[in-house]
């Protein structure tokens, strides 16, 4: 596929004061695989590595009024979602997304933090269904996500695993990958499921390293690689390997 010139991610998702993850790991990442960011904050959180004391939503409308000018002034291939804090805001990013059904969105269906402080509130979960994930290109829960999103419990195995992510399938977007990381085992493997297709899988070493911002830094490698033309399973394995890599050059 030609490479689009000059593209740029559009980042939308709140600032974490650590640096640990939001969009601080976001730019981070895009940059570093040589893509160019624009940014729609969605809400200031104050943060240390290891709680969250504060969240601050934006209104929902200076959201969309940074995606616009964002989209505006770059020519944006790709959006990466992350946290949306509120059902206004999840709204107000689905309508701009609709404007703009050149730009590939990728959501990272973000419900809490690690240390457990919601970073969405429980009645946007459904507006993020019927609203956003429609418009998605990929969706990116890991295990707890999913069994949230798809209204049931955790899941045992892998079976049910799929069984929820077929489920999720039906709310419209292209493609889930399902992150296996809180599983247990030697291997952390993340399936891409989409319709109609065979689930495929993506495997590496489960290395024993702390890293924040995981979750952030592979929605962000999948955006920058799919804004510069890969395919979806592509960017998906180059997102993958970037994560491994990160978390190689992280001490244990
Ligand atoms: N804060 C913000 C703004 C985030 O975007 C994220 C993750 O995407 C987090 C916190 C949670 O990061 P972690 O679960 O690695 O602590």
């Amino acid at each position: 596929m030609a490479l689009r010139r000059d593209p740029y991610v559009l980042v939308v998702g709140g600032s974490d004061s650590s640096g640990g993850a939001g969009l601080v790991r976001d730019i981070e990442t895009i940059s570093s695989l040589d893509v160019r960011t624009c940014v729609a904050v969605t809400a200031l959180t104050v943060q240390t590595h290891n709680a969250v004391s504060e969240v601050h939503p934006l209104q929902a409308q200076l959201v969309a009024d940074q995606m616009r000018a964002a989209l505006q002034a770059n020519q944006v291939a790709a959006v990466k979602i992350g946290m949306l804090a509120t059902a206004e805001i999840v709204a107000a990013v689905a309508a701009v997304l609709r404007e703009n059904p050149q730009a590939l969105a990728v959501l990272d269906p973000l419900l809490a933090a690690t240390s457990g402080q919601a970073l969405l509130e429980v009645g946007a979960v459904a507006v993020m269904k019927q609203d956003l994930m429609p418009l998605c290109c990929i969706v990116t829960p890991n295990l707890i996500e999913l069994a949230l999103l798809a209204g049931s419990a955790l899941a045992v195995d892998e079976d049910g695993a799929l069984r929820q992510g077929q489920r999720l399938l039906t709310a419209g977007p292209q493609a889930l990958l399902i992150k296996g990381g809180h599983a247990s085992g030697p291997r952390s493997t993340d399936i891409l499921v989409r319709p109609n297709q065979l689930p495929m899988r993506f495997d590496a070493p489960r290395l024993a390293r702390k890293m924040r911002g995981t979750g952030c830094a592979l929605a962000s490698a999948i955006a920058a690689c799919l804004a510069t033309g890969g395919s979806t399973e592509m960017a998906v394995r180059r997102a993958k390997l970037f994560v491994l890599e990160k978390l190689r050059q992280t001490p244990g």
